[in-house]
């Protein structure tokens, strides 16, 4: 049986999903993507007596690292994983909090950068890293059997917007068509909103991939 578990908490403004994926073995875990007032999640990791490892950002819109800082504070060491292409998107956190009039949240200091078809080693366990641009440049999906963290790209039914700054439909529908539907039918896909679903039942249902 597989060590790993997955809790997930939605929170926020945003309703965005972290997720924590922990093996329950070496009691080691990882964060996808640090939405806002994570607390619950901390507690999580404290009354559990798990070690965080790492956050692995699936893309650095404002919703899905506003709970950074609050991770950090007690957690200094932790590392930070994301694709280079979303700098922009980093660097425009200040913007992005004005625009939803929310407060300016810290600026994650990523540790590492992430390419496609890399495999990320941590003791949480292997996560191979898929690129999905289209709803932002640098969005990928972190996938460990499985289980496929999909952040804005793929919904339960639906895709990621593309009517940001560069962000493009058929660049979406594309990667989402070789990178995540080329995982077999039973994979779970947990996206940044929304409900669970199957790689196989997007396949068959998702409207915007026929
Ligand atoms: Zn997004
Ligand atoms: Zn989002």
């Amino acid at each position: 049986m597989s060590p790993i578990s997955i809790e997930t908490y939605t929170l926020g403004l945003f309703q965005v999903h972290s997720y924590l994926v922990w093996n329950h073995e070496n009691r080691h875990a990882v964060l996808i993507d640090s939405g806002a007032q994570p607390n619950e999640i901390l507690n999580f990791i404290a009354t559990q007596a798990l070690i965080l490892e790492a956050i692995l950002y699936t893309h650095t819109h404002l919703d899905h690292v506003e709970g950074y800082g609050l991770i950090k504070q007690q957690h200094p060491e932790i590392a930070a994983y994301y694709h280079s292409e979303d700098d922009f998107w980093l660097e425009a956190l200040p913007e992005q909090a004005e625009m939803f009039r929310q407060p300016i949240p810290e600026k994650p200091v990523m540790t590492d950068t992430v390419s496609h078809g890399e495999w990320i080693k941590l003791k949480t366990g292997d996560f191979e890293v898929r690129h999905c641009p289209g709803h932002t440049p640098g969005g990928v999906s972190y996938v460990i059997e499985p289980h496929v963290f999909t952040g804005d790209s793929l919904f339960k039914n639906t895709i990621g917007r593309t009517d940001f700054p560069r962000g493009d439909h058929k660049t979406l529908v594309e990667a989402i068509s070789r990178q995540l539907l080329s995982l077999p039918d039973h994979f779970m896909v947990y996206s940044g909103h929304g409900g669970l679903t199957t790689i196989g039942e997007e396949r068959l249902q998702n409207p915007y991939l026929r």
